[in-house]
């Protein structure tokens, strides 16, 4: 992400946070700037380090999943539940209404994609689930694929 993107999207996640009477904290921007800057998603200790050397600052892991669970509450991050790994929402910027997001998880680079699967899908996958006997509680799906890159150097 280029300079002048992160900074445009770092100021909107602030106005979104303002609009919902809650605190951007210099810390939570920085840990968003952090998951914005990776290419790959990250867990909670690797922020813990990437911040000590991004900011100079020792950051206890503790305090790291506090701000990960209030970005999340924002829908600025999502966590990858399959990893156990966090990645910052690619629509922060956007101005639609945000869906239920679904990951596609390249298996060999680790680079996602946030995509929004048809509701439609999402409703025809609950019935099968109901038809089961079983109840949809997270409809989050994280799909492992090989991204373009990957594909095309195989
Ligand atoms: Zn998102
Ligand atoms: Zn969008
Ligand atoms: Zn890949």
């Amino acid at each position: 992400m280029n300079k002048a993107k992160l900074k445009k999207t770092l100021n909107r996640a602030e106005e979104h946070c303002r609009e919902h009477g809650t605190r951007f904290t210099e810390k939570r921007k920085h840990i968003l700037q952090l998951l914005l800057q990776s290419e790959v998603p990250l867990s909670a200790y690797e922020l813990a380090t990437h911040y000590q050397s991004a900011f100079g600052e020792t950051i206890p892991a503790m305090s790291v999943y506090r701000i990960l669970d209030f970005l999340m509450a924002e829908t600025l991050v999502h966590k990858l539940n399959s990893a156990n790994k966090y990645t910052a929402c690619e629509h922060i910027a956007c101005d639609h209404q945000h869906e239920v997001p679904q990951f596609l998880i390249c298996e060999r680079c680790q680079n996602v994609k946030e995509v929004g699967i048809e509701p439609s899908i999402i409703a025809a996958l609950a019935d099968e689930i109901e038809r089961a006997g079983y109840h949809l509680t997270q409809p989050q799906i994280e799909l492992h694929c090989l991204c373009e890159r990957c594909f095309s150097a195989s």
